[in-house]
């Protein structure tokens, strides 16, 4: 049955047989129990699956994956302890010392660092484009030795949106896949995958958990992608793999190649499991995601929409909000909404930000987003406080910026709140 994204956020993933749990079991056990040693053996060679130590795999954390691998609709899926492991994972999976990354410029802050500073030490360069570029501005920014494209769908905190399709077009023309970070608008509201893309990542602490309970992340492969097709760029999928007895991944998982690899090499090596405990936290916050999505929407309109007409603010960003830069963008890909996150900037700099940010009630002061509590952050004063007024101008972070995370209390709540603390 064809389900709809409603209905598998509350039950894919996991089908109990007759007298099994309802609930997703938390496996909380380090190790599995096996007969022979013959069989532990096959487990080891990758000929037969089952899980023999939860530094790689749980069967919890594979129950919730094939959920959000559902809800994405994609091949296979895996959960990694942050959303920072998850983007690690799926570029690391396919680039190594020598490779190179184009990727979209207004990416969240840890990513930028990840690529710009730590995987460069490892040998991986990057281009970054701006999501705006031409088709023509993107292809000029490949080398022989790029291996992927990267972006996000809705840029936290820049709230640009990728235009999946163009950038899907400029990574295939190239022979490499696109991988989309797809945290902001969550399956519910885009899935990359029906656009072109080829690998979805997310930071699952955000939407997905929706209640502030648990760091994790989660990468699902559309099984799209040829590596065979392109072996020359992906020897690490096409090749045998000494250190697995000689196994191609292409060849013997075929559209799990690329899950399988990141399992059986990646966290096997780097061990960013997420907890199983987390895991089932995790799935809580999916059941809901559906119903919690829309609302979040919502608020995010209603607050956007209601700040642009206060002679406090000087501007206000939300995609989804009409005459926004990216408004058609977000209508062609998230006709239902994106996310509840909205930047404005206040009139009186750091200054201003900070007295209005003090006066709030119900709205609390938070390094966090995506929260059934609505939040806000003044970057001036808090990630960005190192940078001078001269610096913050140059990354497009006015001093007086704001953003703001709704959650899903009452709008007309928020709105109250956000009109006292303007009007002091
Ligand atoms: C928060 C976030 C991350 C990092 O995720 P963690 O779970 O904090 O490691 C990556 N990408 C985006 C878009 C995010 O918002």
């Amino acid at each position: 049955m064809d389900l709809s994204v409603n209905t598998k956020c509350v039950q894919a993933g996991y089908t109990p047989k007759n007298g099994e749990p309802r609930q997703v079991p938390i496996y909380q056990s380090t190790t599995f129990k096996y007969d022979t040693s013959e069989f532990m053996g096959k487990l080891f060679d990758l000929e037969e699956s089952g899980y023999f130590y939860t530094r790689l795999q749980n069967p919890t954390n594979d129950l919730v994956a094939a959920k959000i691998t559902a809800l994405e609709g994609g091949a296979a899926g895996m959960l990694t302890s942050s959303g920072q492991a998850a983007n690690f994972f799926a570029l690391f999976n396919i680039c190594e010392n020598g490779s190179h990354i184009v990727s979209a410029s207004t990416i969240y802050g840890g990513t930028f660092n990840l690529i710009a500073v730590t995987m460069k030490k490892m040998g991986i360069d990057v281009t970054f484009v701006s999501p705006d570029a031409s088709e023509e501005e993107i292809n000029a920014a490949f080398r022989p030795n790029t291996r992927a494209v990267f972006g996000e769908t809705i840029a936290n905190p820049a709230l640009t949106v990728l235009d999946i399709e163009k950038f899907a077009r400029c990574a295939h023309s190239h022979g490499v896949p696109l991988i989309v970070d797809n945290t902001f608008p969550t399956p519910v509201n885009c899935r990359p995958i029906e656009w072109g893309a080829d690998i979805v990542t997310h930071s699952t602490t955000k939407y997905m958990d929706g209640h502030g309970t648990g760091v994790g992340g989660a990468i699902v492969d559309s099984g799209n992608f040829d590596w065979d097709a392109h072996a020359e760029l992906f020897p690490g999928l096409t090749t045998p793999d000494e250190s697995y007895h000689g196994i191609t991944y292409s060849k013997k998982f075929g559209k799990g190649a690329f899950i399988t690899k990141a399992t059986a090499q990646l966290m096997r090596d780097f061990g960013s499991i997420q907890s199983p405990q987390n895991a089932f936290y995790l799935n809580l916050g999916l059941e809901s995601l559906h119903v919690r999505m829309p609302r979040h929407c919502e608020n995010g309109l209603a607050l956007a929409e209601f700040l642009k007409e206060q002679p406090e603010v000087a501007s206000v960003t939300f995609p989804h909000l009409k005459g926004d830069k990216y408004y058609d963008l977000a209508q062609k890909y998230m006709p239902n909404g994106g996310c509840g996150v909205v930047s404005f900037e206040i009139r009186g700099g750091r200054t201003a930000a900070e007295s209005f940010m003090k006066k709030l009630r119900i709205i609390a002061i938070e390094t966090h987003v995506a929260d059934a509590r609505s939040c806000c952050l003044n970057p001036a004063t808090s990630t960005h406080r190192q940078l001078t007024d001269e610096q913050l101008a140059a990354a497009g972070i006015p001093a007086g910026l704001v953003r703001l995370s709704c959650g899903i209390e009452d709008k007309n709540d928020l709105i109250a709140d956000v009109a006292q603390a303007l009007k002091a």
